[in-house]
């Protein structure tokens, strides 16, 4: 049985990513558990002051304390950390390793990328459409700690190459792509051209697409991470969040080092939540995907439908973008409402089968109404600036049967 698939080596082994979520990551276990066990342990003991001593050294690789390290969260991150490298090949053309450390949740491991790579008087070269919470830690706990950030749409060359002009501070282009919630895309072999002609770290979050519809590496990404509470657990049942970087020296020694000293790491259990998630990511990811596009071509003709933001729909802006980039547009979507805020409210309340909820990358189908929801304490104004309107609907499609998502919305906008 082949059961030590760490790192780079699981590439040499499967054709498909499917049996890479499943197998990938595996560890030989003393009693020969099938299903990875959860390792419910604050320490791991010594037989002697020498093993001790050995482990220490890292001459002895096992687990010392679960905040520095725990097996079952190691597995989910072998398993993640396969699925970003598969396929990729270094600058020396030898298959790409990563190093992964999973958090509690996305926002820990974006505190660990941030703070590990900045100090005070750095700045972050970002754009607008950023996840609410990536974007509040940026312009708030960032900014106190004298980390500053510049928004520029970052579609535009020339206006991020502006941007960088005139701030000799910035260290680091991080990117969301596609975008939360106007699914807006980024060239990530354009960002890529501008972080080396200017030395600047490019960060990626991965969160919409997944490992199995971009994989950001391969266009030289830094670093990406992910909220794995979303698609990568794909039930809903656990939080958490992985960074994955190349340079695994820094991944080994100072990422490391800030992951276990603001202690953001993940529980065990819910890393173990997790990898029962990944083991089914490709499957849910093909009917995800599926029944995305045929809800988007839905609304796409619907009279009560303003606008459908769905990158592959041809009339949305980044189409082209995402097609390069991506294997598929995935299965976040956004959706006008024609009748403003009451519109919005009306639909929401209508809705039978599909949950009235934040999150997203779930089986069952999420819908939320940001104007009235997420982003009601925002004035309107500048919640247009992100492309919130009033009558916005964002979906994050689940794998229900298709017959049954479009019933409920022609319910719901009759
Ligand atoms: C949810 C999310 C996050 C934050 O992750 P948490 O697990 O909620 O901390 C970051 N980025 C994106 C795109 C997300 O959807």
């Amino acid at each position: 049985m082949r059961f030590t698939y760490f790192w780079g080596m699981a590439k040499k082994i499967f054709k498909g990513k499917g049996s890479l979520a499943i197998h990938g990551g595996r560890i030989p276990d003393p009693n020969y558990s099938h299903i990875t066990p959860i390792y419910a342990t604050s320490t791991f003991f010594y037989d002697s002051a020498e093993q001790g001593m050995e482990r220490f050294a890292g001459a002895d690789k096992t687990q010392i304390y679960s905040r520095w390290g725990n097996p079952t969260n190691a597995v989910a991150e072998a398993k993640i950390a396969a699925l970003e490298a598969d396929g990729i090949l270094n600058s020396q053309g030898e298959p790409l390793v990563l190093k992964a450390l999973l958090h509690a949740s996305g926002q820990a491991a974006m505190t660990t990328l941030f703070m590990s790579n900045l100090q005070a008087g750095d700045t972050v070269l970002t754009h607008y459409s950023l996840y609410g919470g990536t974007q509040e830690l940026l312009t708030k706990v960032l900014q106190a700690n004298g980390i500053h950030t510049i928004i520029a749409d970052l579609r535009d060359r020339a206006q991020a190459e502006a941007a960088i002009k005139s701030n000799p501070s910035i260290r680091l282009i991080h990117i969301e792509t596609p975008a939360n919630p106007t699914l807006q895309c980024f060239d990530l072999a354009m960002i890529r051209s501008l972080c080396d002609e200017y030395k600047l770290l490019m960060t990626v979050d991965n969160t919409f697409a997944t490992p199995l519809l971009q994989q950001p590496f391969a266009y030289g990404a830094d670093f990406v991470f992910h909220s794995t509470t979303k698609f990568l657990n794909g039930h809903g049942s656990a939080m958490g969040g992985v960074l994955l970087g190349k340079d695994l020296e820094f991944m080994r020694t100072k990422a490391w080092k800030w992951y276990v000293l603001l202690g953001g790491n993940a529980s065990p259990f819910d890393a173990y939540l997790l990898i029962q998630g990944i083991s089914t990511l490709e499957l849910r990811m093909e009917r995800h995907c599926a029944n995305a596009m045929k809800v988007a071509q839905y609304l796409d003709q619907h009279p009560a439908v303003a606008f459908v933001n769905y990158t592959g729909l041809p009339s949305h802006p980044d189409f082209a973008t995402a097609k390069k980039q991506m294997k598929h547009p995935g299965a976040m979507l956004s959706f006008e409402v024609k009748g403003g805020l009451a519109a919005g409210i009306r639909f929401i309340n209508r809705l039978e089968m599909c949950v009235k909820a934040i999150s997203l990358g779930t089986v069952d189908t999420l819908v939320s109404h940001p104007a009235s929801m997420s982003h009601a304490g925002i004035p309107k104004e500048e919640r247009e600036k992100s492309g919130i309107t009033d009558g916005l609907i964002r979906m994050s499609v689940g794998i229900e049967n298709i017959e049954d998502i479009i019933a409920d919305l022609e319910q719901a906008l009759a």
